[in-house]
């Protein structure tokens, strides 16, 4: 080997390690959304003892249905929405989903996978119960503010949130509401949900906006008449549509 030779392969080296950081930068600087869609599979993931324990399923519809199914379906869809809305607006956007299939991940996966230096926000897909047989409306729920850097962001995406899943369940039950924001206080004898527990030991997941979205009370006939009999695809997709429109306010 020459030192000419070398320094042309020297050069060509460089000029294509350039290129390669300058690539991965580019894509790097498209924020990403993280889309959590709770629950899945059909075993406890975690310990309860690390806080990390994250349930398979928690609500069920009068007819059977599984909250961690719907939490899926929705997520999937919200996240075309998203990207849809991406594409025609030419903002550059990412999707990030913790589960894309029938699995459980414990809390410190879940965090582990939306702790990126390019997460823009983060959303955990929920479906409610326990709300009484006639309960109705969709709701965000965030980490209480003694222990909650980022509490008065949180709330403010949380509402938005919830209004815009609410204006979306609205055209199939006219009569639901949203029920705003409420904090995660009551969970685990005052300590919180294990989510926002793990997601807060990060820091970059500390700065960003961050809930869940209890999209509506599934144990309700009404909601499982009105909302997921038949072509529930068609509904969750136009009450997705809502909330990606806004979501997407919240990318920088
Ligand atoms: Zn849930």
């Amino acid at each position: 080997m020459n030192a000419h030779f070398f320094t042309a392969a020297t050069l060509r080296f460089f000029v294509v390690f350039f290129f390669l950081v300058s690539t991965s930068r580019a894509q790097e600087a498209a924020p990403v959304i993280i889309i959590d869609p709770g629950h899945g599979g059909s075993k406890v993931a975690g310990a309860l003892k690390s806080r990390s324990n994250s349930s398979p399923n928690n609500a069920t519809t009068p007819g059977g249905l599984k909250e961690k199914d719907l939490t899926l379906e929705f997520s999937k869809i919200l996240k075309e929405e998203i990207l849809q809305l991406a594409g025609s607006s030419g903002k550059k956007v990412g999707v990030l989903m913790t589960r894309e299939d029938d699995r459980n991940l414990d809390f410190v996966q879940r965090a582990a996978i939306a702790n990126r230096p390019d997460t823009a926000c983060v959303v955990s897909i929920h479906f409610n119960a326990g709300g009484g047989k006639s309960a109705l409306g969709s709701l965000a729920l965030i980490a209480a503010e003694n222990r909650n850097p980022s509490y008065d962001l949180d709330h403010r995406y949380g509402k938005a949130l919830a209004e815009a899943c609410s204006r979306g369940v609205r055209q199939f039950i006219p009569e639901s509401r949203s029920r705003g924001v409420i904090t995660d206080g009551h969970l685990h004898g005052g300590l919180g949900s294990n989510f926002f527990f793990q997601m807060l030991r990060h820091k970059r997941l500390r700065e960003v906006p961050k809930c869940f979205l209890e999209v509506e009370f599934i144990d309700n006939p009404r909601v499982e008449e009105k909302l997921l009999k038949g072509d529930r695809a068609a509904r969750f997709r136009a009450i997705a549509k809502e909330v990606a429109g806004e979501l997407m306010k919240w990318v920088e």
